[in-house]
């Protein structure tokens, strides 16, 4: 990114990054559980769900016409996008936003499909940089075991068919997900995201992950108090009383 420098919004921003299957969203999930339980506002954004390349995604994927460039580019809009208005205006309100993949992602994604790595660096120049990037590193093994694990079909694009790399999707996964792993630890090293041990159980993964955060929460404001024992929470959208102070 072209910015090194801190943001100075009051919000915080938080990025998760990694191959896919690698549990990000996961651990992402349950952080914004956590979170919102204790009190914070947050928002939650994620790659690729703008509305304004929606339908141009939709048709250029299933017609497999993208380029390795048209792709990225459809990417940058989308990010952009979704910079300006979901993730700036929070970060500018002072709430926390998550965001499943991020600018790291076009850099290692993209790069694997053959674009320029200065050229991707420029294109997201314009991207906040994040209060924490967390990259969660796995092994092709463990992420595909976890993605035919859980469904039926590797998607298209995430195995890399598009590249014609083999016509089988779960060896094509593994050649395109290699490489992208190798420009994720370019990547991680370039702009110091915080490596986890993506292989790990989920409980440890999450316990590590809010140990992290909690520092970055330092000084943020809460809406409400954090979550009390079972008897004694309020009724959903009851406000607190305000605090009774001495003559
Ligand atoms: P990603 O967002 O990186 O693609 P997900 O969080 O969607 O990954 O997880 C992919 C699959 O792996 C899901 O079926 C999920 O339940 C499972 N999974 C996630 N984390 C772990 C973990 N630590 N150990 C085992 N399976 C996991």
């Amino acid at each position: 990114m072209g910015t090194h420098d801190p943001h100075g919004f009051p919000g915080r921003l938080i990025v998760v990054e990694g191959i896919d299957g690698s549990g990000k969203s996961t651990q992402l999930s349950l952080l914004q559980t956590f979170l919102v339980s204790e009190g914070y506002d947050v928002s939650f954004t994620e790659w690729n769900s703008s509305p304004v390349v929606k339908n141009t995604t939709k048709r250029g994927k299933k017609k497999n016409l993208f380029s390795p460039t048209t792709f990225s580019l459809i990417h940058a809009t989308d990010f952009a996008d979704r910079h300006e208005r979901s993730i700036l205006p929070p970060l500018q309100a002072g709430l926390i936003v998550l965001a499943d993949r991020y600018a790291y992602t076009a850099f290692a994604r993209d790069s694997a499909r053959g674009c320029d790595r200065d050229w991707l660096r420029n294109l997201y120049a314009f991207a906040t940089r994040p209060d924490l990037a967390l990259y969660f590193k796995v092994d092709i093994d463990t992420a595909v075991a976890r993605i035919t694990g859980g469904r039926i079909q590797l998607k298209f694009h995430e195995a890399g068919m598009d590249l014609g790399l083999s016509s089988d999707p779960i060896t094509s996964f593994r050649i395109f997900q290699s490489r992208v792993l190798e420009e994720y630890g370019r990547v991680a090293e370039e702009f110091g995201l915080t490596v986890l041990d993506g292989a790990r159980s989920v409980v440890e993964q999450q316990r590590e992950m809010r140990r992290l955060v909690r520092p970055i929460l330092k000084g943020l404001r809460r809406t409400l108090a954090p979550r009390a024992p079972a008897a004694s929470v309020p009724a959903a959208g009851a406000r607190r009383e305000p605090e009774v102070s001495a003559p």
